[in-house]
């Protein structure tokens, strides 16, 4: 039996992953906060969590259960509201809209239950209520607050202590708090802002609390991975678990905690505060998103990925070629070949090993040929749909086989009047479009790099 390793935010260590249950792997990954058009930074969350969603299906068929929420009701939303003058709904439906259509482009597998915050109001009071009667929570005028020191192990996730989360973080003055730590769970909705009738009146939850509840009725009190960026350690994570533990009394809420890295952009995190950012429906429609998304593979997850139009026309290069190669054909078993997949998910290691396949299937191996055919498939690459496929093409023929046959027969005519020179300007030119010319005895024949 093939088995994953990955690196647990947790202990801090590359581990064997071993499920609960192996035939039920449970899996929940943040999703987005729906005020805004979601960007690159997302968009790598995105494509991870669906690598790796491909790949324990490699491993254990259909058996994994992969939830990732829709935020609908967060104070964010409610200030782009007010900011553009809209009703919210309109703004979650569009925002959900665009998404989905990002999803598409990404080719992201549709995950088993996508659950929205605002469809579990009832189970977030409860919930909220619950800990409030187990000394976990307290009210006060309208607000409950998870009470930071009732739960000795706050801090274990981002390995720190409360003193260390203090400095490091802005905390929400209130003298409603009785520790400046605690966090809400439930505050009071005034005037036209949205709000559900609850114990402590008319109000809304709270995103980290969002989390706990639908994780918890989807997957259970405990499951076997958790995932999101890497700035949700704290304090979006760890207060998922201090709600989640100390309600359901379990020592923990996910037994593997995995962060992608931050996208960046000259170095700075990628993020709407900053103002730094690419949309992904603006990259989509710059290089397709398959190219987008080789690019959010070709670093691995937990390191930093720089953002530029380098990096971007490289993987264009390369979706290019293996496009030109690519066919539709029957399953390979892969396992074989992925050890550096299972090994800690080390995309640019496979992207390596699909390099490889490429070459020597260019060189007539046909087990070569549909080995890459599978893992390209594996990874996300070409089994997309019909518009993804037809913007494909518009790439490939960005240097058009016209072009290159007219350049072919160019050279061939200098050469037929000894103008070497020009013959090899030729050739340099072609070659730094990513086509290589080889000639034949009576023809020249042409590939991509
Ligand atoms: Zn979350």
């Amino acid at each position: 039996m093939y088995k994953i390793k990955l690196n647990n935010s947790l202990t801090r260590k590359k581990e064997l992953f071993k499920p609960i249950n192996t035939k039920n792997i449970t899996m929940y990954a943040c999703g987005p906060t729906v005020y805004d058009n979601p960007h690159v930074g997302n968009a790598r969350t995105l494509v991870v969590f669906d690598t790796l969603f491909r790949v324990l299906k490699m491993i254990y068929g259909d058996n994994i259960k992969y939830v990732r929420n829709i935020t609908d009701i967060d104070d964010k939303i409610i200030e782009m509201a007010k900011k553009k003058n809209l009703p919210i709904e309109k703004i979650t439906k569009e925002v959900t809209d665009i998404f989905h259509k990002d999803c598409k482009s990404l080719n992201c597998l549709k995950p088993t239950v996508e659950p929205r915050a605002t469809k579990h109001i009832k189970e977030m009071i409860e919930m909220t209520s619950s800990l409030i009667n187990k000394n976990f929570a307290y009210e006060n005028k309208g607000h409950v607050y998870f009470s930071v020191s009732s739960f000795k192990n706050y801090g274990k996730l981002s390995n720190k202590n409360l003193d260390e989360l203090k400095s490091g973080v802005r905390v929400e003055i209130s003298e409603l708090k009785k520790n400046p730590m605690d966090f809400v769970l439930w505050k009071p909705s005034e005037g036209n802002e949205p709000g559900w009738d609850s114990p402590w009146g008319k109000g809304r939850p709270c995103w980290h609390l969002e989390c706990s509840v639908m994780s918890e009725k989807y997957l259970g009190k405990k499951f076997d991975i958790h995932g999101g960026g890497l700035d949700l350690i704290f304090p979006h994570h760890e207060n998922e678990i201090a709600q989640s533990c100390c309600n359901s009394s379990t020592d923990n809420l996910a037994n593997y905690w995995i962060h992608n890295g931050f996208v960046t952009m000259n170095k700075e995190k990628m993020s709407k505060s900053l103002g730094n950012i690419v949309t992904i429906s603006d990259a989509v429609k710059k290089y397709t998103g398959q190219v987008v998304r080789l690019t959010l593979l070709s670093a691995h997850y937990s390191q930093p990925l720089d953002w530029n139009d380098e990096i971007l026309n490289s993987q264009k290069n390369t979706i290019n070629k293996w496009y030109n190669l690519y066919e539709d054909t029957s399953e390979e078993n892969l396992l074989d070949i992925s050890d550096s997949l299972l090994d800690d998910l080390n995309t640019p290691g496979f992207i390596a090993k699909i390099h490889e396949l490429y070459s020597n299937a260019q060189n007539g191996n046909k087990k070569s040929k549909s080995l890459f055919n599978s893992a390209c498939r594996l990874i996300g690459l070409f089994n997309v749909n019909k518009i993804e496929w037809e913007n494909l093409k518009k790439i490939k023929f960005d240097i058009s086989e016209d072009f290159i046959i007219k350049k072919i027969n160019e050279r061939k005519e200098a050469k037929e009047n000894r103008d070497y020179v020009l013959a090899d300007k030729i050739r340099k030119e072609l070659l730094s479009k990513g086509i290589i010319i080889e000639d034949q005895k009576n023809k020249t024949n042409w590939k991509f790099k």
